[in-house]
């Protein structure tokens, strides 16, 4: 992938139907209102991007929850980023959508708008763990929401969750089962963490959440990426799945270290060597683009071995690894006189696999995969 001439787009809608009991996004109930200033903002920001502006071949409307906007909201921030970028022809555009809020007709006018890709955030399947995790749909509004997406779209992801409160194996089986069956092109899996400013953190504080212990979580897992594959569809990274060719771009960009644009409130950038974050408060946001105010502040100027390290970090979550020719192209020196004792130790414990220019972890690396990921690290 040439992730060094290219930038991902990334849009943040912070708004959403209701608050689910898991989440430490950046999201809000709002006013049709406050919707309204917010996408005026966002355009506002996204054609004021200063130049150099590189090539995109990805993007991505996250949240939140994107489709809480109405079509023609959609429809007008898609128009400024493409008046404002140059947008390759079969570029990955993705929207991320929740089951229950989209019918028929908006998922045709996303289609018409020229997203491509959708990504739906499920979670699971089974009514009473949508109930605890604070969702506003069931799993039968999940169901007709996928095969109704199907008419308009040929790549649609689904968002699970294990290690739930009161959730099992069996109902972690259920749901991957499920998911697999729908026939989608990818499936995330996410463990639940409790974070704190969190409903369920207030919960597990009093010891009211009933979270499955650390040895059920690790079979579910061991679950998943034993069946998932066997579906159909090849593990990718720690936590994604898809069928050939059907790997996330976005994503896959960000764990190589691609440039990246993000608009919105709270949203992150990054240009290779600086990264900076937008305010996250949304009244904050619309106030200072309103005034001609710069909304994004640097948080992290990355040296070239922070570059190295995240290099090496996020490459090797994705089951492809990482390429030594790409480290040279990037960083100008070989990977192997960088990190050799330590591709060379976690080698001869049969952690890490070397085939040619490539360097991933083996299965059992994966297991540890932390462990193995923190010897990257320079002291
Ligand atoms: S829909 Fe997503 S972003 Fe919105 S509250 Fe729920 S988890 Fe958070």
């Amino acid at each position: 992938m040439l992730t060094d001439n290219y930038a991902l787009i990334y849009v943040h809608i912070p708004f959403c139907a209701a608050k689910c009991n898991y989440c430490a996004f950046n999201s809000k109930i709002s006013t049709a209102e406050e919707r309204e200033s917010y996408v005026d903002a966002l355009i506002t920001e996204i054609k004021s991007t200063p130049y150099p502006l590189p090539p995109t071949y990805s993007i991505y409307f996250g949240g939140g929850t994107p489709t809480i906007l109405t079509l023609n909201q959609l429809k007008k921030i898609f128009a400024a980023i493409q008046t404002t970028f140059n947008v390759e022809k079969n570029s990955e555009i993705t929207i991320e959508a929740n089951p229950g809020t989209v019918d028929k007709n908006f998922l045709r006018g996303l289609r018409e708008i020229g997203f491509n890709r959708l990504s739906l955030g499920v979670q699971s399947f089974n009514d009473e763990l949508l109930k605890i995790l604070g969702r506003i749909h069931n799993s039968t509004t999940a169901l007709e929401t996928v095969h109704t997406a199907k008419n308009f779209f040929d790549n649609i992801s689904v968002d699970l969750m294990y290690g739930l409160p009161n959730q099992t194996l069996d109902d972690v089986k259920v749901d991957v089962e499920t998911a697999a069956a729908l026939d989608v092109q990818h499936i995330s899996i996410y463990g639940l963490e409790v974070e704190p400013n969190t409903k369920f953190f207030q919960l597990n504080e009093v010891g009211r959440l009933n979270l499955p212990t650390e040895n059920i979580c690790a079979d579910m897992y061991e679950f998943i990426i034993a069946t998932l594959p066997k579906l159909g569809y090849n593990r990718y990274e720690v936590s994604n799945f898809a069928k050939v060719g059907r790997e996330s771009r976005h994503n896959s960009g960000y764990w190589t270290g691609a440039k990246y644009f993000g608009f919105g409130a709270g949203a992150h950038s990054y240009n290779g060597k600086i990264r900076t974050s937008n305010v996250a408060n949304v009244a904050d946001y619309v106030k200072n683009i309103r005034a001609g105010r710069d909304v994004s502040q640097v948080e992290e100027l990355v040296t070239k071995s922070a570059a190295m390290e995240e290099f090496c970090f996020l490459g090797l979550r994705m089951t492809a690894g990482i390429d030594a020719k790409i480290f040279y192209e990037r960083f100008g020196e070989n990977i192997f006189d960088v990190y050799g004792k330590v591709i060379e130790k976690n080698f001869k414990l049969g952690l890490l696999q070397v085939d040619g220019d490539k360097i991933f972890l083996t299965p059992r690396g994966f297991e540890v995969s932390n462990v193995v990921l923190a010897d990257f690290l320079f002291d």
